[in-house]
């Protein structure tokens, strides 16, 4: 590995969060940071002892686990944050000093960081490629441990497949994801993930072939019977992303509260 990278991880655990959300360090003579995390006193403190000669701070995305300190570091280290233009559903009271754009690169000692646009979570998604280590920070496009939640509107699951694949066009040996350890096997990881969301989509095609038209909450239930219930609220959300993304391929149908096949 040419890059150095130091990860520390916010106090933040939780059903969305996993073991909390990770700030990465990039960089030895000089460094990006890479989401900042939470507004927590002592996860500032410590970034702020491991920050070196920083660069920037780069925000995957908007949401709160992720870029609620972008602020406060940014002005306490005095460097820019470099971030995607807000979408219709981000925030917008983060200031941001550099746009960034799919493809933009950042060096680092010797190495390079590539922007790479991934909307799915969030419209405004981006990973980072560290070129030369083969290193992916995913922020919240793939965690290790448990399936991202794609939550519509600002959600998109056609979106996500689709960056999905266009991150199988890269050279990815290993991913660092927002929340969880790093994942080795790189293509094994997405290609799993890939399989596992269009599984899913077949249970729904499936389930709509038997019932010929149903709510989303019966869907749920027939869908997700292997799985505890307290996932339902969630599993209801990441349901109706799956059918706007069939309705927008003309497979399915919304009439008034009600699904069915085309
Ligand atoms: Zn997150």
């Amino acid at each position: 590995m040419k890059l150095k990278i130091q990860t520390v991880r916010a106090n933040n655990p939780g059903v969305m969060t996993g073991s909390g959300t990770n700030t990465y360090f990039v960089g030895k003579h000089h460094q990006y940071i890479i989401d900042p995390g939470p507004l927590d006193d002592d996860h500032l403190n410590t970034l702020m002892k491991c920050a070196h000669n920083a660069r920037g701070i780069l925000l995957t995305h908007f949401h709160k686990d992720h870029a609620d300190l972008a602020s406060l570091l940014a002005s306490k280290l005095n460097i820019p944050i470099i971030a995607c233009t807000p979408g219709p559903f981000d925030r917008t009271d983060i200031h941001i000093d550099i746009t960034l754009k799919d493809g933009m690169v950042f060096d680092i000692d010797d190495t390079h960081l590539m922007a790479i646009h991934t909307p799915g979570h969030a419209q405004s998604h981006y990973c980072f490629l560290a070129v030369e280590d083969k290193a992916l920070f995913t922020g919240d496009h793939l965690m290790q441990g448990s399936t991202v939640v794609i939550n519509p509107p600002d959600g998109n699951l056609k979106c996500y497949i689709e960056s999905l694949e266009k991150l199988l066009k890269e050279d990815i040996q290993v991913l660092y994801p927002g929340h969880g350890t790093p994942i080795e096997n790189a293509y094994l990881e997405i290609n799993k993930i890939l399989r596992h969301r269009l599984n899913r989509e077949m249970k729904v095609l499936e389930c709509l072939s038997k019932e010929s038209l149903i709510n989303i909450d019966d869907l749920t239930k027939l869908t997700y019977q292997d799985r505890n219930q307290s996932i339902y609220p969630i599993a209801k959300r990441t349901l109706l992303a799956h059918l706007l993304k069939l309705k927008s391929e003309g497979k399915v149908k919304e009439e008034g509260e009600k699904w069915r096949l085309s």
